[in-house]
């Protein structure tokens, strides 16, 4: 068989969804993607979901919904399919359980009746004399008679895999030849006494089963990466036939630790439900650890699969940093066309119950977007920008209404309340000069005193979108009601 740099690529993003998806997640599965898309290779979605007490049908069904939303599309996995399946780790018990059949039967891997307390034992006298900790071999090589001893007394064992002296070297793509002294790496469970799997071989196993050839994934597996390599040999597979492995570099928060939900790691499905772009969470997270290049920052998601290689993955941490990310979404917002603007725009309207769904309300939408597109950075601030224009019983926000209820406020509103009572062609450009006669000229105010004032009388609160421009797509008529009713 060609070793795993010749043949084609597979790359898998392996998630165990014990809740939503996050940055750490999400920016594995992004590179997964990006590197299966850019090599012409295979891009596999795999659920290990042996812990059935963490990782419920939500969680993956919710994993599933994320991945689709952020269009990384899938070549095999849940609901598509694919020559290797099953893709749920919970269907291929049976599998995991042949194998730790023939490493027993192989001597590969024994059974090891040690209980929980004396396990602890072992670990306490370790941590007092100061010695790594770990399995310390008891149950290596037990007699049948002990064996026997130990099975009348109902102890039910677990498999064990056995850890040659020696060490493990491989090549990661991103951070070179790694080593592991096997002092430090002790013998490890398989198999738990109630007959369920651990990961290190059910990922091994399915790597291998599902002819993975890159394994791209977070450092904080890195140390798992020997123990896999065990399961490998075991399995009777060659060192040019294991996977390939690449471990990207931790995301930090803010405060220089790793990204956790300690310092403010929130889920993708926060940034989608907070108006965040799926290209532009992309777009970002590639930047954690990847970089395009030329110090560029905007990146789409087909120029990320030309440019994406492993090579250009650095090994130091990258930081999460939430203001670039709002920064890059206000990019994309301002990029889409208006018909993209508005069908996005839409589910926040409707969900904030700014609209009901009329065929006037659509049109006031799609006229009134354009003003607003440049000013923000997520669409759900769409809905407090834009709700002037919708609603039936106007009121201003009780902080501006005292803004607005001084002499000089009434002045300006009483001026400009005359000085628009005779304008006929209700154009942002006819309000804009003819407010600027009466109040900066006429009244000698400064634009921002004056036209504060207006704008809280109109829309109800001192933020909002241009004012000439809303006053012309609120029309003339309420326009000047809602002044009166300042007044
Ligand atoms: N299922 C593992 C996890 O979510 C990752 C498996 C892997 O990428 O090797 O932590």
């Amino acid at each position: 068989m060609p070793n795993s740099s010749q043949r084609e690529v597979r790359v898998r993003f392996a998630p165990s969804p014990t809740g939503d998806l996050h940055v750490g997640n999400i920016r594995t599965a992004l590179f997964d993607w990006a590197y299966a898309r850019h090599t012409g290779g295979k891009f596999i979605f795999r659920i290990e979901d042996t812990d059935r007490e963490r990782v419920t049908d939500e969680y993956i069904a919710a994993a599933i919904d994320t991945l689709r939303w952020l269009g990384l599309q899938w070549d095999e996995g849940p609901e598509v399919g694919g020559p290797y399946g099953p893709y749920l780790q919970s269907q291929r018990l049976e599998i995991y359980a042949e194998w730790a059949t023939k490493f027993l039967a192989q001597g590969d891997a024994y059974h090891c009746y040690c209980s929980a307390a004396e396990l602890e034992a072992v670990r306490e006298a370790q941590r007092s004399a100061n010695v790594a900790p770990g399995y310390d071999g008891k149950c290596r090589n037990l007699s049948a008679e002990a064996i026997a001893v130990y099975e009348a007394e109902g102890r039910k064992p677990v498999v064990r895999m056995r850890m040659p002296e020696g060490s493990t070297t491989f090549t990661d793509l991103i951070r070179g030849d790694v080593s592991f002294e096997h002092d430090f790496v002790p013998d490890f469970v398989l198999v738990r006494a109630d007959g369920s799997p651990l990961y290190t071989l059910a990922v091994a196993v399915d790597d291998v089963m599902m002819k993975v050839t890159h394994v791209l994934r977070g450092e904080d597996l890195l140390s798992s990466t020997p123990r896999q390599i065990r399961v490998y040999q075991a399995m009777g597979v060659t060192p040019d036939e294991y996977p390939l492995f690449a471990h990207l570099p931790f995301v930090m928060g803010q405060d220089n630790t790793k990204l956790s939900k300690r310092n403010g790691e929130v889920s993708i499905a926060w940034y989608r439900d907070a108006g965040y772009l799926p290209e532009a969470i992309c777009n970002y997270l590639a930047l954690l650890g990847w970089s395009p290049g030329e110090d560029r920052e905007d990146v789409s998601m087909k120029e990320l699969t030309e440019l994406f290689t492993v090579e250009r993955v650095h090994s130091s941490p990258a930081r999460f940093d939430m203001k670039k990310l709002e920064a890059i979404n206000g990019d994309k917002i301002r990029s889409l066309t208006l018909d993209e603007f508005y069908s996005r725009a839409l589910p926040f309207l409707q969900r904030a119950e700014v609209i009901t769904g009329t065929v006037a309300e659509a049109d006031l939408v799609k006229r009134a977007l354009p003003i607003i597109q440049e000013r923000i950075a997520t669409l759900s601030e769409i809905p407090l920008m834009l709700k002037f224009l919708f609603v039936t019983n106007f009121s201003v926000e009780p902080d501006s209404q005292t803004k607005i209820q001084d002499e000089q406020s009434k002045k300006v509103l009483q001026s400009a309340l005359d000085a628009l009572s005779g304008v006929s062609d209700w154009s942002h450009e006819s309000i804009e000069s003819v407010l600027r006669v009466a109040l900066i000229e006429g009244l000698g105010l400064k634009p921002r005193i004056a036209f504060g004032a207006v704008r809280i009388a109109v829309t109800g609160s001192h933020i909002s979108p241009p004012l000439f421009e809303s006053m012309e797509l609120l029309g003339r008529e309420r326009s000047l009601e809602r002044i009166k009713a300042a007044l």
